[in-house]
């Protein structure tokens, strides 16, 4: 009886000394594994649109060439000025949707009634599919008068949000372009109105001056002005979310 007492204290202690054993491996494990975590970078933290969703929408394109002067085209140049919004947004973190990304118009299926009306409700659709944070439009000016010039942004009546998003973006263009002395406005405009998140439409410039005409055609010049749409939309998350903001 002793030496079954005997062998089962000796087997007790062997099992305690294994099961603390155990315990200091979970807690070693439990202590490399949160400081491996702490050290792992968090998707996209430090890029100033991380999180924030934004439609850009291209205006016209496929049967509705916009406004156009001899071989410019307002439907490729929103597109082009778009494309190159995308790619900055994206690398600012932002998830990005495009309401196109070709020449195409939003007829998607053949449909009764007017064909603008529908191309509109189905870039709407798109827009509230993808639940954005903003909207922005990019589209080209034209005039009756060669004089006119200037890049301006329109914004929904009523909307302080939207008007936020398109007086900075307006002071950017003017600040990098430094060509346009345009005000931002109110404009009622289909997809502001309906949009239901803050959104501008972006009048890059009126293809009927042809000084604008000429740098609308130029591939850096469209760079200029979609980095100053892009740093125009920091500046309105900057100042919507941060904890001094309201
Ligand atoms: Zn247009």
């Amino acid at each position: 009886m002793r030496v079954v007492l005997l062998l089962s204290s000796a087997t007790g202690k062997r099992i305690c000394t294994i099961l603390l054993g155990m315990l200091l491996i979970l807690v070693i494990i439990f202590f490399l594994h949160r400081e491996l975590a702490d050290n792992q970078p968090a998707v996209q933290t430090g890029l100033p649109l991380s999180g924030r969703g934004i439609v850009i929408d291209p205006g016209h394109g496929g049967y509705d060439p916009g406004v156009f002067r001899r071989s410019l085209t307002e439907k490729n140049l929103n597109l082009a000025i778009s494309l190159v919004l995308r790619d900055y947004l994206q690398g600012g973190g932002a998830r990005v949707i495009m309401t196109r990304e070709t020449d195409r118009d939003l007829l998607v299926l053949p449909a009764a009634g007017p064909r603008k009306r529908l191309d509109m409700k189905n870039r709407l659709a798109i827009i509230r599919a993808a639940n954005p944070d903003l909207l922005v439009s990019i589209h080209v000016n034209a005039s009756p008068s060669p004089l006119w010039s200037g890049a301006q942004v329109f914004h929904k009546r009523n909307c302080a949000h939207g008007h936020k998003l398109a007086l900075l973006i307006q002071e950017e263009l003017k600040r990098v372009l430094q060509n346009t002395n345009r005000p931002a406005q109110e404009g009622d405009f289909f997809l502001l109105n309906e949009a239901g998140v803050p959104a501008a439409l972006v009048e890059a410039g009126f293809i009927s001056n042809p000084e604008e005409a000429r740098l609308l055609a130029d591939e850096r010049y469209r760079s200029r002005l979609a980095w100053a749409v892009y740093l125009g939309i920091i500046r309105y998350f900057d100042s919507v979310y941060s904890p001094a903001a309201d």
